[in-house]
């Protein structure tokens, strides 16, 4: 029995299209889904040209569901056809950021939506080969994964002249070792090519030179996932599931003091209030929302007041000063210790650096310290100040994101919760780790 995250009631209101099998028995097997008109996104694209398909996809308003929100068409018109180089696609599976939990809910209930969403892409861009790249500890998902590309290879839809459109596609997954660090395209890649998970510099991008130094589409989960029901309802109709300048629904994970836990497909645009009360059933205890993470613990924190007048859209969360990002939702009530979660944070960063350059390396080992001495209550008030002026200085210098992700949340929680640090001052509660950091600080 695998673990299930999905809430037993669905809000009745909700347009579902990603999780419409969920619930249905067997809904992993390939009966199943050729019974709900799995793989006729793939036979309508395989009728279609490589521009038709795209123009698709651009039509859809479909925004990378990683995190960074790139317009996925445009993203695949950036593979250029013509190379001689093979193209390859690869899925960046390796969810690790601290409050999302959608992709492995995508794969766990229908890894054959993927495998379509990657025949199309593998389509739409000439290529012939991709990989599924899934994080070490998500073990049970790499072998319902593999049980599912067995099962379309068997049944003709994997392999040679798939279902007789003269289109061949070979897919497999491929592990990798549970670095945080290897979720950054360019990490993933190089872990990829079995090498050490460091960033790559850029340009140029995986669309001109990826896997193998070959042109790659590189996509989230459910980014692929999201592209048969492009494909079958056309990507107008997707488009206005959603809003505007961010088509059709995501999946959204709500965590942290919420009633009802769980990943609920939610039309972008989606009201932040709705969605904690009439999703999620309001704060636990009935007690009042201090804080919000709008998408994974590397976005800006956002206070309850804050949050509660926002829509689950980037353009709503930017204007915010803060990001959509992979859609974890984490809800923190009036009782939450604001310093103890920018510790908790930030020790998640520090453990999960790669230690390929300076700010990000030494950066979050000496925020770690010092937020260590503030929540034990001997930290000082230029602590304060320097965990800001640390976080400042990271923040646009490192190699890859995770330095940003590092910085971003902690300068935001300092600025917004400044007095829950100063109230700290001088509780000494010193723990043997917070003397520890008392004296490498000090010298
Ligand atoms: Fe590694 Fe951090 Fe630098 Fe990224 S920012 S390359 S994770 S040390």
């Amino acid at each position: 029995m695998y673990p299930s995250l999905l809430h037993e009631t669905p809000h009745p209101d909700e347009q579902i299209v990603l999780g419409k099998r969920f619930r249905l028995p067997d809904s992993r097997r390939i009966d199943t889904y050729l019974a709900s008109e799995g793989y006729q996104g793939f036979l309508k694209a395989a009728q279609m040209t490589p521009e038709q398909i795209i123009d698709e996809v651009k039509a859809s308003n479909l925004r990378g569901r990683g995190g960074a929100g790139f317009p996925t068409g445009l993203k695949w018109s950036f593979v250029p056809r013509q190379s001689p180089k093979p193209k390859y696609i690869v899925v960046n599976g390796d969810e690790s950021e601290p409050g999302t939990c959608k992709d492995r809910v995508l794969i766990q209930y229908d890894p054959h939506q993927l495998i379509e969403g990657i025949l199309i892409a593998g389509r739409s861009v000439d290529a012939h080969r991709g990989w599924i790249y899934i994080r070490g500890e998500y073990r049970y998902l790499i072998d319902i994964m593999d049980e599912a590309i067995a099962e379309a290879y068997a049944r003709g839809w994997l392999g040679k002249n798939i279902q007789g459109t003269g289109f061949d596609f070979e897919l497999s997954t491929h592990t990798g070792a549970g670095a945080y660090e290897c979720g950054e395209e360019s990490a993933l890649l190089e872990s990829l090519e079995g090498k050490r998970g460091v960033p790559r510099i850029r340009p140029p991008f995986p669309a001109v030179s990826g896997a193998f130094q070959c042109p790659t589409i590189l996509n989230n989960v459910e980014t692929f996932a999201a592209v048969p029901s492009i494909l079958r309802m056309g990507g107008q109709a997707w488009a206005a599931l959603g809003i505007p300048k961010a088509g059709g629904t995501k999946l959204t994970c709500l965590t942290g003091h919420v009633n009802r836990m769980g990943v609920y497909e939610l039309a972008l645009g989606y009201p932040v209030r709705k969605m904690i009360e009439d999703i999620g059933g309001g704060i636990r205890g009935g007690k009042k929302l201090k804080a919000m993470i709008p998408g994974g613990s590397s976005c800006p924190i956002l206070t309850g007041e804050e949050a509660w007048e926002l829509n689950m859209d980037y353009d709503s969360m930017a204007k915010a000063k803060t990001m959509l990002g992979s859609g974890g939702v984490v809800l923190m009530d009036e009782d939450t210790d604001m310093v103890k979660a920018a510790l908790r944070i930030i020790r998640f960063y520090q453990h999960e650096s790669c230690g390929w350059c300076i700010p990000c390396r030494e950066g979050t080992m000496w925020l770690k310290k010092l937020l260590t001495r503030l929540d034990e209550g001997v930290g000082t008030v230029k602590d304060i100040d320097l965990v800001g002026d640390l976080a400042d200085n990271m923040l646009g210098r490192t190699f890859c994101p995770l330095g940003d992700a590092a910085a971003m949340p902690t300068m935001s929680i300092v600025r917004k919760f400044r007095h829950e640090f100063e109230a700290k001052l001088g509780r000494k509660t010193v723990s043997m780790a917070g003397l520890s950091q008392l004296v490498s600080i000090t010298g």
